[in-house]
């Protein structure tokens, strides 16, 4: 039964009762008739649909805002730019949809092929609780354009948000059945990924997570979209500007308490620059004003729970038991909530295990590189491949990197942030798929071929 903890001050909220068999039966029935009338619809009518539920999200941008805060920690700011990224993606995909889905029409030697985009049934999300709206969003605008429907499984330290997710869109005149929340354990989705009447599935969350459901869907010879965790270099080379590199590489690691799967996670610096860069980004680290939440002045607030944060704790205490150097931070202040000092990591010996975990919060791994090949080198040496941020200006390093980095993103001379025209997601254990653009709208269609004379 998901119950509310406000990771700032550690006190319990509300209480979301738990779906029982026979209701979650019945949501996957509701999902499959309203699939039967919405997969007809035109583009009109869903285009229309997408753009009353961005209204809605610029109406309610306050009340939902506060509510993710509330559950875990975003900082107010934050919170209002997650909504308005909300609205601008379902503005997107009701601007754009159409034309992704327009019918790709081939001559061939002897007539023609026509290729047309259909839906294909009731898709499960499985969603994390970082971007508690903003993840769910970018399955949610697609799966409406795509005349698909969803079920939402989201994380259980988020139900309010899960809750007025599906709220949104029956407000915004959505059929019910189109978007369900199921309140549910983890423990009762591989049984909804084995209904026969669910037809693909898509996860974002961590890597133990996306196993379990990848092993179900791979069972079940279903479709699956993994978009797991990042350990995202975050390159910067001489002809870069290290002065942005730098500034910018403290929001790069800590936006959002360091709990983003694509933040820069580790710094890969080269040795000319390292000391000035290491100059400004120890200082801006430290500078960061870290409280409440709900204050607007506040740039870092607590981390999404203290079960987090005391694994993030735990893994600094290993990182310096093999050897690393704690330059800076990580410190837990004794009051009730999720608080920690953001930390900073360096001499980190080689093949230390701890250089392949992702530590997802508010810590930076910094290393130093003599050269291009070692920073690729370095920049490989991780068994993730999500994002990935270069800084410099030479053409030839830039298009060293595009090509050699493995990763699904490269951003150049910018921190790597998603946006609704980009394609996401991740190579190696990051997983696999692609979220946004028009491949977000394709994943989870039927493309089917006509043959014509
Ligand atoms: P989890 O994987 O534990 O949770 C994510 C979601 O998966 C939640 O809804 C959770 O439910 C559910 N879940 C957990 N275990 C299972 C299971 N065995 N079967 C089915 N569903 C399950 O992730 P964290 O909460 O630890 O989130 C952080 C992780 O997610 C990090 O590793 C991070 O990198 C990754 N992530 C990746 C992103 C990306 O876009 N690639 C974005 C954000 C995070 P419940 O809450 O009930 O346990």
């Amino acid at each position: 039964m998901p119950t509310q903890v406000n990771p700032a001050t550690g006190e319990e909220g509300k209480t979301f009762p738990a779906l029982d068999d026979g209701q979650i039966e019945a949501k996957i029935a509701q999902a499959v008739s309203t699939y039967r009338g919405w997969r007809t619809t035109d583009y009109e009518t869903r285009t229309d649909l997408l753009r009353k539920i961005a209204d809605q999200y610029d109406t309610q941008r306050e009340e939902l805002a506060a509510i993710i805060t509330a559950e875990m920690g975003k900082p107010i700011k934050q919170a209002r730019a997650e909504i308005d990224k909300c609205a601008k993606g379902f503005r997107f995909y009701a601007d754009n949809g159409p034309d992704m889905l327009k019918p790709i029409e081939k001559p061939l030697v002897s007539g023609r092929s026509v290729s047309h985009w259909l839906p294909q049934g009731p898709v499960l999300a499985i969603m994390p609780w970082n971007y508690p709206f903003w993840q769910v969003v970018r399955f949610l605008a697609p799966t409406i354009m795509a005349g698909n429907v969803g079920l939402l499984k989201h994380a259980s330290s988020t139900p309010e948000c899960a809750a007025m997710l599906e709220q949104m869109v029956l407000d915004a005149g959505g059929p019910a059945g189109l978007f369900q929340n199921l309140h549910i354990s983890a423990s009762k989705v591989a049984g909804i990924i084995d209904d026969p009447r669910v037809v693909a599935v898509t996860i974002t969350g961590s890597e133990a997570a996306g196993i379990k459901v990848a092993e179900q869907a791979g069972h079940n010879l279903k479709k699956v979209v993994l978009e797991l965790g990042g350990s995202d270099p975050y390159v910067v080379m001489p002809s870069a500007d290290v002065e942005q590199a730098a500034r910018t590489a403290v929001t790069a690691r800590l936006q959002n308490a360091g709990q983003s799967c694509i933040c820069g996670k580790r710094m890969i610096v080269h040795e000319d620059v390292y000391d000035r860069f290491m100059e400004i980004f120890v200082e801006g680290v430290k500078n960061i004003k870290i409280g409440d939440p709900t204050d607007e002045a506040t740039e870092m607030g607590p981390l999404s729970s203290e079960g987090a944060r005391n694994d993030i704790a735990q893994q600094l205490e290993k990182a310096v038991q093999q050897g690393a150097t704690k330059l800076y931070g990580g410190d837990i202040p004794d009051k009730p909530g999720a608080w920690m000092t953001p930390a900073i990591l360096t001499d980190i010996p080689a093949g230390a295990p701890i250089a392949c975990e992702e530590f997802f919060g508010p810590v930076a791994m910094v290393f130093k590189i003599k050269d291009l090949d070692e920073a690729v080198a370095v920049a490989n040496d991780i068994p993730f491949g999500l994002g990935s941020s270069v800084w410099t200006t030479d053409e030839a390093e830039q298009q060293r990197f595009i090509r050699d980095i493995e990763a699904g993103m490269t951003a150049v001379n910018q921190m790597l942030a998603s946006d609704p025209y980009a394609p996401f997601g991740g190579v190696k254990r990051s997983g696999h798929g692609r979220e946004l653009g028009p491949y977000g709208l394709h994943e989870f269609m039927n493309l089917k071929n006509v043959m014509l004379p």
